[in-house]
């Protein structure tokens, strides 16, 4: 016991980027330094989705190691009611943990609306589904101030997502802004990953996304109509998701993987 307690074994953090896309961010790179930086220092693939591109699924998938004919949890609203957490049966990585007397901490992830979190008081932007320019910038900073305070606490895991450029593509795919936006998000990444000297040590790292996008048309799946309340919408999901990994050696090729990759290093208490 005094043994591990000695051991500085670091903090797990998983960083989720809603609808990150390889489209965007590979042809940019030289105006996206620190995704650059963190694929050069990292391993990073597409993982392509062979369930549907659905966020709440998808995320729903990814943190409770489920299929999504096993956590049944397709949609954020059904029969005209909000899905709660506590309508999906499931555990997720963070009550398994938690009930092992690690610390862990989870901020806004979408797989309801608004975004869970997990021994964090957090109260989502515009009901987890921001919708202006204002709103998105305000998730920015609110997600990456309270992400960075969480990392000083050196938890055993920390899950925290961007739900903001999901939204920025619905009504911008395809226009100079998207990228505007990738470049705010690679200088948060920037702030919360090299600025903290967070790689420096023991620490391991997963930067994901749910899926990708693509124009609307192209889309296999139509996760909202064409034409809404805020506009018609110029892109939708594509089934090419993002993924970086920094000191994590487990194979990830679905969003599930990432329960089993934590649950691996946390039952071989690597972290
Ligand atoms: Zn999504």
């Amino acid at each position: 016991m005094i043994h591990t307690m000695l051991r500085n074994k670091g903090t797990f953090l998983v960083l989720g980027i809603d609808a990150a896309t390889w489209s965007v961010i590979t042809p940019n790179l030289s105006k996206l330094k620190n995704f650059k930086r963190l694929i050069d220092l990292g391993k990073n693939k597409t993982i392509t989705l062979k369930e549907k591109p659905i966020s709440a699924s998808v995320w729903c998938g990814m943190f409770s190691g489920k299929l999504p004919a096993e956590h049944k949890h397709e949609s954020y609203v059904v029969n005209d009611e909000i899905v709660k957490r506590a309508d999906i049966k499931v555990d997720f990585i963070w009550d398994i943990l938690h009930a092992r007397g690690k610390n862990v901490k989870a901020l806004n992830v979408p797989f309801v609306v608004p975004p869970y979190s997990f021994n964090v008081d957090f109260k989502p932007i515009g009901f987890g589904l921001p919708t202006n320019e204002k709103e998105w910038e305000e998730e920015l900073e609110r997600v990456t101030e309270e992400t960075k305070f969480l990392m000083e606490e050196k938890p055993d895991l920390l899950i925290a997502v961007y739900t903001l450029l999901d939204r920025i593509q619905h009504f911008h795919w395809g226009e100079d802004y998207v990228l505007e936006w990738y470049r705010k998000m690679d200088d948060k990444i920037g702030e919360l990953i090299f600025d903290t000297g967070f790689l420096d040590g023991n620490n391991k790292l997963i930067v994901i996304s749910d899926h990708g996008f693509c124009s609307f048309g192209e889309a296999k799946v139509q996760t909202l109509p064409e034409h809404t309340d805020k506009g018609k919408l110029k892109g939708d999901h594509h089934e090419d998701a993002f993924l970086v990994t920094v000191n994590v050696d487990y194979d990830i090729e679905r969003p599930q993987d990432v329960f089993f990759a934590i649950n691996f290093f946390a039952s071989k208490n690597l972290y």
